[in-house]
């Protein structure tokens, strides 16, 4: 399996519009994050979690030619926005299969009207096959996902396993036996957006209680703010096993 970090960054990306903090003119390439996304590739499958404004940018930064699905953890924007840039794999592949929490597909469907109305629609409108997915375990190609339930305060936010690897973004609360899912999980990321206290999503420390706890064999840090400082700096603060992820790094398990 390989996995691509498409972007790493909090809900405004880094560098922040108009930002003067020195993480965000900051000229080494780990410290430019675009909004959170992963992808993920096996056997002849690719599937990427998430869909916000960067889209289009990190699909032609993956050199990726064909997607099997979208599974979407929530519906905030920069987890959704890019909807529309599907259109080139649409274009090549037809529909395009979505995966996505019942609220989280109604969400897109008043966002993204003309993308799920049956009627009148636009010529070159992408259209896309909606799946459901509840807090039991779902096919995508030939393994069996197993969905993580957590809060992202008050929002039902959904996470990931995909056999030994574990996806976590935008998570504050995660319950004892959601966590007991990612028991021997080889590969956990998780969000981590800085070190002061936030209300939707865990602080540096919190992650790294969380990683303790599931002790996986290497972690590795997402949803990044720019307070959380330089790339470089937090990396040496980290324990061994845990990594703060950066855009375009890949990992193979
Ligand atoms: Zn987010």
């Amino acid at each position: 399996m390989k996995i691509t970090f498409l972007g790493t960054g909090t809900s405004q990306g880094i560098p922040v519009i108009g930002s003067n903090h020195p993480v965000c003119l900051s000229e080494n390439p780990k410290d430019k994050r675009l909004r959170v996304s992963v992808l993920i590739e096996w056997d002849a499958f690719v599937y990427v979690i998430d869909c916000g404004p960067d889209f289009r940018q990190q699909m032609l930064n993956a050199k990726c030619f064909k997607i099997d699905g979208v599974v979407f953890t929530h519906e905030h924007a920069d987890h959704t926005a890019g909807l529309d840039d599907i259109r080139p794999f649409y274009f090549r592949q037809g529909n395009i299969p979505f995966y996505a929490h019942k609220r989280v597909l109604k969400a897109m469907r008043q966002r993204f009207d003309y993308i799920f109305t049956d009627k009148d629609k636009y010529p070159g409108v992408p259209s896309v096959i909606q799946h459901e997915i509840e807090n039991k375990p779902f096919q995508l190609g030939n393994i069996n996902v197993i969905p993580i339930n957590g809060f992202h305060h008050k929002l039902q936010v959904f996470g990931f396993r995909f056999n030994d690897f574990a996806y976590l973004t935008d998570m504050k609360t995660i319950d004892e036996d959601e966590i007991k899912k990612l028991n021997g999980v080889k590969v956990l990321v998780v969000n981590a957006l800085r070190e002061k206290e936030h209300i939707s999503h865990f602080t540096l420390d919190e992650a790294l209680q969380l990683i303790e706890k599931v002790k996986p064999k290497t972690a590795y840090l997402t949803h990044i703010s720019h307070y959380l400082g330089f790339h470089d700096d937090v990396q040496q603060k980290l324990p061994k096993n845990v990594y703060l992820a950066y855009d375009n790094l890949q990992i193979e398990l």
